[in-house]
């Protein structure tokens, strides 16, 4: 879709009231109202902590709140009616679904099984410093809560490579099971040795019958959530040939515009890369090292180059497979990766990631509503940002990342939308301004600052340049005036 957005609609302390779905719904309206085209939702799933999880502590992928299971029929967010309650009326607005997919562990088992396990090194995951014996593991799972319903699969303790507590005796580590064949995954993050381990009960890929039935989940839950695209947890930590066999067997399901968009956690280019070329380029990435750099330049403040900002990003390499986002869940202060990028910066990095012609902006429901109890201070910037990219942000972007404070950049607009096109600046250091051009074509016209920051207008010349200037440490977002109708 043209100028789509999607928003990633929870943040990790969201009450657990079970009125989540129910908001979602309520919003839906709204949300179209604002120009955005797609949510991420939080993890669906019932999980290990019941109404307290969050949804990555992943229990049974066929309960989304329908079983009363971990003492819940409902999960955090609600119960599965209400779910598709919410699903139906944000495809009402033509608002795109995606899920989220946590695929690489189970946790809360029902029961415990015994097997045999080498404990590895945490830092070098190839490298078992004792001999093989068995544990007490946590890895039978029978749903008695739900039966056999959608499917009859009961997982046991071959269907994982690796686990981390052993009931007999209360030890933690990390434990790879060992028999016939049991490895840990290929194509995998290389980060300690083999990451193919994060967390719980990790799933074994490299398990036929393991392949078979999670390929069947994913086919059954796009269908029984009508869902339009999914988001892939933790892929890094799980083999990339079954991340790119799985998406072929839900899109030979439900077409090959099913969209998946997947969190390979890594600042480093040349490792997304390489993802992204054994995977086929099924699948988008979410720009993590446009993140980082947005961090970084927030905490460094003036002394930063701005002219570094997409350095190294996957919005200027593969920009057709980027979604640029700002902040998430996992970075936001408190979390497991936090790297939240600062306030100040917020308009900067938001203003960024809108109105730039490449990329799959993200908005952050954190950045727009609240964290915890707090409200978020952004909400209306990056409404008129939403709006800016709705009605101005088309056409050729031509770069002005010359300076090491000011950098912007115009876009040029489309014939077919009157109006159309913008000069955007941003700066890390003092009032500063820039002249930047348009084409002779615009010789005259009267533009403005449309966030209204700056009040005064500027002229295009004879030569199609402006001279556009931005507030110290702020955006300025430049656009036509519109004709007065006589
Ligand atoms: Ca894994």
């Amino acid at each position: 879709m043209r100028n789509g957005v999607m928003m990633q609609y929870f943040e990790w302390n969201l009450p657990d009231n079970g009125k989540f779905w129910k908001q979602l719904k309520e919003d839906a309206v709204h949300l179209q109202e604002i120009g955005v085209t797609s949510v991420w939702i939080p993890p669906a799933c019932k999980a290990s902590a019941g109404i307290k999880d969050t949804g990555y502590g992943i229990y049974d992928l066929y309960d989304l709140g329908e079983f009363n299971q971990k003492n819940t029929i409902r999960t955090k967010y609600g119960t599965k009616n209400e779910l598709i309650e919410a699903i139906d009326e944000l495809h009402k607005y033509q608002i795109s679904v995606y899920f989220d997919a946590v695929m690489n562990h189970k946790a809360g088992a029902d029961y415990t099984e015994k097997f045999l396990v080498k404990e590895v090194d945490p830092n070098n995951r190839e490298h078992p410093i004792s001999d093989a014996y068995e544990i007490e593991g946590w890895t039978g799972f029978d749903f008695k809560g739900r039966g056999n319903k959608y499917s009859d699969f009961k997982w046991h303790w071959y269907h994982f490579s690796g686990t981390d507590y052993n009931q007999a005796n209360n030890k933690t580590a990390i434990y790879q099971i060992q028999g016939e064949g049991k490895k840990w995954a290929e194509g995998v993050d290389g980060e300690n040795g083999n990451y193919d381990y994060l967390m719980f009960a990790d799933i074994d890929f490299d398990n036929p019958d393991v392949v078979t039935e999670m390929k069947k989940w994913g086919q059954w839950v796009a269908k029984e959530l009508k869902l339009d695209g999914m988001r892939l947890d933790a892929i890094k930590h799980i083999n990339d040939s079954y991340i790119e066999h799985f998406l072929d067997a839900v899109r030979a399901e439900k077409g090959n515009e099913f969209y998946a968009v997947g969190e390979y956690w890594k600042r480093d280019i040349n490792e997304l890369n390489a993802y992204l070329s054994s995977v086929k380029y099924k699948v988008d990435l979410f720009d993590v090292p446009l993140h980082y750099n947005m961090y970084q330049a927030s905490e460094q403040g003036e002394s930063y180059d701005m002219r570094n900002l997409l350095k190294d990003t996957l919005v200027a390499v593969h920009p057709e497979v980027a979604v640029t986002f700002v902040d998430n869940h996992d970075s936001q202060w408190g979390s497991s990766l936090q790297s939240q990028v600062k306030s100040w910066f917020k308009p900067l990095a938001y203003a960024l990631i809108t109105l730039m012609e490449k990329g799959y902006p993200c908005i952050f429901y954190g950045d727009y509503y609240s964290m915890g109890d707090k409200k978020s201070p952004h909400r209306l910037i990056i409404d008129i940002l939403l709006a800016a990219r709705k009605k101005y942000a088309y056409g050729q972007q031509v770069d002005y990342f010359d300076h090491p404070s000011t950098v912007g950049f115009v876009r040029m607009g489309d014939e077919l939308l009157p109006g159309s096109g913008l000069a955007f600046l941003m700066t890390n250091g003092k009032k500063g301004n820039k002249i930047m051009n348009l084409g002779t074509k615009r010789k005259g016209e009267v533009w403005y600052e449309f966030t209204g920051n700056i009040h005064e207008e500027v002229t295009i010349d004879e030569n199609g340049n402006g001279n556009f200037s931005v507030e110290g440490g702020n955006i300025a977002v430049w656009v036509k005036k519109e004709d007065k109708k006589n």
